[in-house]
């Protein structure tokens, strides 16, 4: 099974649903059939809707930035799988660097998570990456590695037909300084591998990794390029639609 490229936007806590609105309604016609990579949308929870409408019968689906992992309860400020999938987000970030950072998130929480995005039927892109101190160490390979183990406990082969995992380093996010795509690709490689160890061989072939960090439109090239690199996950750089476009539409 070929693995489809899947380029995605993460918009973090940018953009009102008006803004949001008028983001798709400008991005649609510039991705109009294209039909080569998979296309998501990763708004803030309050737009999620006003996005879900505007994108509606399109090539372009939408996806939840967090969630929390039980279906409901007292938990102030939380947003539930139940009332991502109510919305019709089919997609969910788990794990990104800014949640483990600013939130506390340990891989615990992450793998809890990603059993209740996998509960929902919501597809998880679930993101690993090493700091820049760990990078300097050389404990990338360690670090993605733990993430793995830790955040991936219990999946089988069934639940993993629909996970995405993003290899996102933190000294990249939001820095302009991207990893090279022989790196990327070096370390896409292990984790691979790694996937393979922890589940099987099948399941690595077929799980698509993601690069995120200072992706753009003068580096995504040379990034999709390499054949462990199968789609991008971008922050700064999709707030633009032109600029999101171009990336999507990488030679
Ligand atoms: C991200 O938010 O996941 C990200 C990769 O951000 P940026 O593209 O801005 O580095």
């Amino acid at each position: 099974m070929a693995r489809k490229p899947l380029i995605a936007a993460n918009w973090k806590m940018y953009k009102t649903p008006a803004q949001a609105q008028e983001f798709v309604t400008a991005f649609l016609p510039l991705v109009a059939n294209h039909d080569r990579d998979e296309i998501i949308l990763f708004p803030s929870t309050t737009s999620l809707s006003v996005v879900v409408a505007a994108a509606s019968g399109s090539n372009v689906a939408v996806g939840g930035q967090n969630m929390y992992f039980t279906d409901e309860g007292a938990f102030t400020g939380e947003t539930s799988p139940v009332m991502l999938k109510a919305v019709g987000v089919t997609h969910v970030l788990v794990g990104h660097s800014e949640r483990r950072h600013y939130f506390c998130e340990s891989d615990e929480i992450v793998d809890k998570k990603l059993h209740a995005a996998f509960r929902h039927g919501l597809k998880p892109i679930v993101c690993i990456g090493e700091t820049l101190e760990q990078h300097e160490k050389g404990q990338t390979h360690d670090v993605c590695l733990r993430q793995i183990r830790d955040g991936l406990k219990d999946v089988t082969a069934e639940m993993a037909k629909t996970l995405v995992v993003a290899y996102e380093p933190l000294w990249a996010i939001g820095t302009g300084q991207s990893a090279t795509p022989e790196a990327a690709s070096e370390v896409h490689a292990i984790i691979r591998d790694d996937i393979a160890r922890m589940i099987d061989e099948e399941t690595a072939i077929n799980t698509r990794i993601l690069y995120g960090g200072s992706v753009k439109p003068d580096n995504i090239d040379a990034l999709m390029v390499k054949p462990d690199i199968d789609g991008v996950l971008v922050g700064g750089a999709s707030l633009d639609p032109q600029s999101f476009a171009r990336i999507v539409k990488y030679c």
